[in-house]
């Protein structure tokens, strides 16, 4: 005691090998056996840096995603997808992306929707269901992989995603009720159950985390009832939940008929002696004790304090592992070699946790003593980062300090403000602009790329985006754009670009996690007090409105979207580190204004995300990135339009805090959904201006202008047309100049329209 084991291993690979296999096998540039070849090697690595453990998972590898493997182990495939012909790998990837690999007649067919799983930055294809649903088992890969491992050695424990939780992330088109599929889903679950048992493995790991979050009373009966049902096949269930506190689902989740439950104790840890309490004695218990979102150490000797009393009591019935698939953490550490030493021995990606679970067990089954060398190791880490004064900046502290609350308030109500930016920037109505990035070409690319490798100069690098920000501008011009931005050409993202002028902040070099599919994001590391060292923009738009007599809008990311889309951390509140960054976006707004920029966009694509699981706790983390926004943004003059930029329209339930941002203009998403995304401004009345997108930069096609006029006709029954913007609803960095040019020529095309019919 206790068990060691795993809830999922990242599978892109730590050079993301996953990655690279796809995108060549989609190009058609390699074959089926290929790609399973790649794979399987994968996995086959994967297991080995992870055969220290009791028990291993197997099933959690995918080669697109978990939950779409989970509905074709069901067999619940949309009609549009079963009714082609092809093979299942084929119809894997139509389903994932729209489109099959190779496919000679290149159709293209509606892909599954994209969301994100729970509060993370992972993205997984939403389940499709209507009442007809019939679902058909196809344990294949399931039970291939479980034998793939066993002939390795391995201890195989299959991972599943349990049926409600499976249900509940799905949508019913028809709006039918998803639990009347579940009797029959249930019996497909007892045939996969029992063909797993049949493999010879004695655990199954099923995973709930749905019981993390607010579950209306039937979804909460269905959980005994499911259970039951799934009882009997002689495997024993491990049910896992994560992300979060089980609050009122844990009584319900300690008595359900289940041989153990996992809990996140990251989240949960005041949970756990309840859990003790409550769990029945004959269950394991196994404690999610590795923070398996962040990549942090753990403090090893902190930890074991805590858990030594809780091995003694509960013996062999405790297991360790960490909080929740290590999916959403980068591989390995030992391939970084540009993170400052003293950082990165604060540092631990996928590997390094597993060796910190391993060290922890050992010292609990054989006392402290023998592994003394490694927990004072580790104790030497965890003091040097609390004490070290990369953490503590005196100078970031006192002007935290010093904040009042008149910081965060505009001097004037948005209708003066709206009267002297008028007088200052002279726009026609519904003005054109752009969300600020634009094609980010081969050229732009390389050029950044010999400049990271040291074969462009800082003035020749220099040199170079001045002539792109230049040739954009020419064409934004020639297009007849209203406001214009640089174009963004010197950022490759829009977080890892300010974390890299920003003190407080390191890059990693293969840090990469899984967004969704084969795209992976290398968030940055948000370590110590965030302050800004020298301006970050100002002499990108300086220079672009140097070049032009039309406004040029300086374009900055926002705070709560540097603080979600980073790896933050964890020695203070997340609404502390949020102020921090607030504050160096601040200066570079001022500075921007003092530069002459008159229009200034902050972006918070991310702000929704960020909102907590658990419905009641919305108003406090609203409350405090509402405010971090407010304080970067509203420290200008009354004649400096502040614009923001969210790549989402589901308002409906944060539009209050939206309008307390107290932006000028908001641009916002809504040519995907007709603009019926504004059905919330028919509740709400908006006061500030906005800018519904009206041209889907997600799509090839070119929008046509009679559409764009349709769409902001209907903008226009819901918002007074002098409060219009007419913009692209994101920005057009992956799109190309072909598209892009006779796209925005239409838009503005439909602009002037638009004009005519109003005066
Ligand atoms: N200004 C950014 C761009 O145009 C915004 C990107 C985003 O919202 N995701 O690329
Ligand atoms: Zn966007």
């Amino acid at each position: 005691m206790p068990l060691i084991h795993n809830l999922g291993f990242p599978r892109i690979g730590a050079q993301r090998e996953l990655k690279f296999a796809l995108e060549s096998y989609w190009r058609g540039e390699s074959t089926d056996e290929a790609l399973e070849e790649t794979a399987a090697g994968l996995r086959s690595l994967h297991w080995q840096q992870q055969q220290e453990l009791d028990l291993v998972p197997v099933g959690d590898f995918s080669l697109y995603d978990q939950v779409l493997d989970m509905s074709f182990t069901l067999g619940n495939l949309p009609a549009r997808i079963r009714t082609l012909a092809g093979s299942e790998l084929e119809n894997y990837f139509r389903l994932a992306r729209g489109r099959a690999p190779q496919d000679p007649k290149n159709q293209d067919i509606a892909a599954g929707e994209l969301t994100k799983w729970f509060d993370s930055n992972y993205h997984y294809i939403v389940p499709e269901f209507d009442a007809n649903t019939r679902f058909q088992l196809d344990p294949s890969r399931l039970l291939s992989q479980v034998v793939e491992a066993r002939t390795q050695g391995i201890n195989a424990k299959p991972v599943i995603i349990g049926p409600l939780t499976y249900l509940r992330l799905g949508k019913a088109r028809d709006g039918s009720d998803r639990l009347r599929l579940l009797p029959q889903l249930l019996k497909e679950y007892k045939a996969l159950l029992e063909a797993l048992q049949a493999t010879g493995v004695e655990w199954v790991q099923i995973d709930e985390p749905i019981l993390v979050t607010e579950l209306e009373p039937q979804w909460q009966r269905a959980f005994p009832q499911t259970y039951h049902e799934l009882r009997g096949t002689g495997l024993k269930l491990l049910l896992a939940t994560y992300f979060g506190e089980l609050q009122e689902n844990l009584q319900l989740a300690c008595e359900l008929p289940v041989d153990g439950l996992h809990i996140d104790t990251i989240n949960g840890r005041d949970e756990i002696s309840k859990v003790i309490d409550w769990l029945p004695i004959h269950k394991v218990l196994s404690l999610g004790i590795i923070n398996g979102r962040n990549i942090w150490k753990s403090d090893l000797n902190g930890l074991l304090d805590w858990l030594e009393p809780i091995a003694k009591r509960l013996q062999e019935r405790l297991w360790l592992a960490p909080s929740c698939s290590l999916l959403h953490v980068p591989v390995d550490l030992s391939t970084e070699t540009l993170i400052a030493p003293d950082v990165r021995d604060w540092l631990a990606f996928a590997v390094q946790k597993l060796d910190e679970l391993q060290t922890i067990a050992c010292a609990l089954r054989h006392g402290r003593e023998p592994f003394a060398d490694a927990l004072a190791n580790n104790a030497a880490a965890i003091t040097a980062r609390n004490t070290s004064p990369k953490t503590q900046s005196p100078v970031v502290r006192q002007a935290m300090a010093q904040v009042e609350p008149g910081m965060a308030s505009r001097q004037s109500p948005f209708a003066t403000r709206a009267t002297l930016q008028q007088e200052s920037l002279a726009l026609p109505l519904y003005p054109t602009t752009s969300i600020g990035s634009f094609p980010q070409t081969p050229a732009i690319r390389q050029a950044r790329k010999r400049f990271r490798q040291g074969q462009l100069s800082d003035c020749e690098y220099e040199h170079f985006l001045k002539e792109e920000i230049r040739d954009c501008l020419q064409r934004q011009e020639a297009i007849g754009l209203d406001v214009l931005v640089h174009g963004e050409s010197e950022r490759n993202d829009m977080v890892e670009y300010f974390s890299e002028h920003l003190e407080g902040y390191i890059r990693s070099e293969n840090g990469w996690v899984q967004s969704y599919g084969s795209r992976c994001v290398k968030p940055p590391i948000l370590f110590g007090d965030v302050s800004r060292p020298t301006s970050m923009t100002v002499a990108w738009a300086a220079y672009a409105q140097s070049q032009t007599l039309k406004p040029v809008k300086g374009m900055l990311t926002g705070p709560v979207t540097m603080l979600n889309w980073s790896f933050v951390r964890d020695d203070q509140p997340r609404a502390q580190t949020c102020l921090q960054l607030a504050l160096a976006v601040r200066e570079e707004v001022l500075d921007l204004e003092r530069e002459g920029i008159k229009l200034i966009q902050i972006d918070e694509a991310a702000l929704r995300e960020g909102l907590p699981l658990r419905r009641s706790q919305w108003e406090g983390y609203l409350e405090w990135a509402v405010e971090c926004f407010r304080l970067s943004a509203n420290g200008v003059a009354d004649a400096t339009q502040i614009h923001t930029h969210m790549c989402y329209s589901e308002f409906n339930d944060i539009m209050a805090a939206i309008a307390t941002l107290d932006a000028d203009v908001i641009t916002i998403e809504t040519s995907r959904s007709d603009m019926e995304l504004l059905d919330a401004f028919d509740e709400f009345a908006y006061p500030n201006s906005i800018g519904p997108g009206v041209y889907d930069i997600h799509s090839p096609n070119i929008p046509e202008v009679a559409h764009m006029v349709q769409l902001m006709n209907k903008a226009a029954q819901r918002i007074p047309a002098a409060r219009l913007w007419v913009n692209p609803d994101c920005g057009l960095k992956t799109r190309q100049w072909e598209e892009v040019a006779p796209a925005l020529i239409n838009m503005v095309q439909a602009a002037l329209l638009l004009r005519q019919k109003a005066t």
